[in-house]
């Protein structure tokens, strides 16, 4: 196991993965990739909290970018994590796994408040409990709100699946001689802006002690692989 006496995680998949090879949008087809790689996670016996966040359908800062006020731009990039977490909802009960959706937002025809003892009592049961609209505030993103859920819901580590397989020195798309870390701290992290999550979620992290772990999603059963420690990442920890 990557991190001894793990037994409940936050994980977080950025909206992005979602659209699988599309530019836009929920590809169903890799969102059902996707909740077999969290159901054998599952089975390994762990409590699945999930974030996922909105930025295959819209995103705040680019609506405010094009002229829109940025409160309501965060607004419309709120629901979007939510059909996204509806999406991802349907896929894993495809697969039989039960879950919960629970929305920071109210939205009662559609899925459940966020109620921290009743989130404890879904996992307890043995569903996954996917957490939408971030922390329910613009100005934020989803990796605070998976770093909220994951300090509200007690996760012994948050697992931030992604493109890329860690946290680089120089953004490894652009610069050959980027090299990975295995782990660092979180203050390194913050000190020299590296693009893990962002600060307002890194630092929530630091204050609660909940170690990150940086991974790539897209590789079928890269999760159970870094769950298991015989993956690639990188772990933020003090
Ligand atoms: N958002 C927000 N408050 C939150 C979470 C999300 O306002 O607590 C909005 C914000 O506009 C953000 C969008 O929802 O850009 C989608 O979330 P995010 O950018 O975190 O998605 P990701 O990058 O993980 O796909």
């Amino acid at each position: 196991m990557l991190l001894a006496d793990t037994k409940r995680i936050l994980l977080k998949l950025s909206g992005e993965v979602l659209m699988g090879d599309q530019q836009f949008g929920i590809d169903t087809d890799f969102v059902a990739k996707l909740a077999g790689e969290v159901k054998a996670a599952k089975e390994t016996g762990l409590e699945i909290c999930l974030v996922i966040g909105g930025g295959n359908i819209f995103r705040g800062m680019a609506g405010a970018a094009k002229g829109m006020d940025r409160a309501q731009a965060d607004y419309m990039g709120m629901l979007a994590t939510v059909m996204n977490a509806l999406a991802m909802q349907s896929a894993l009960e495809k697969l039989g796994v039960e879950t919960r959706v629970q929305s920071a937002i109210q939205m009662d025809q559609v899925c459940e408040p966020v109620i921290r003892r009743r989130a404890e009592r879904h996992l307890e049961k043995g569903r996954v409990v996917i957490f939408a609209a971030g922390v329910g505030a613009p100005y934020f993103t989803t990796d605070s709100g998976a770093a909220l859920r994951a300090a509200e819901m007690g996760c012994d580590a948050l697992f931030k699946g992604t493109s890329v397989d860690g946290v680089y020195n120089a953004d490894p798309k652009k610069d050959a001689s980027a090299t990975r870390y295995d782990t660092i701290d979180y203050d390194t992290v913050l000190a020299e802006n590296l693009k893990v999550m962002d600060a307002s979620a890194v630092a929530l992290c630091r204050d609660n002690d909940i170690p990150i772990v940086v991974f790539s999603i897209r590789e079928r059963g890269n999760l159970a692989r870094v769950l298991a420690g015989d993956g690639i990442q990188t772990i933020v920890r003090t």
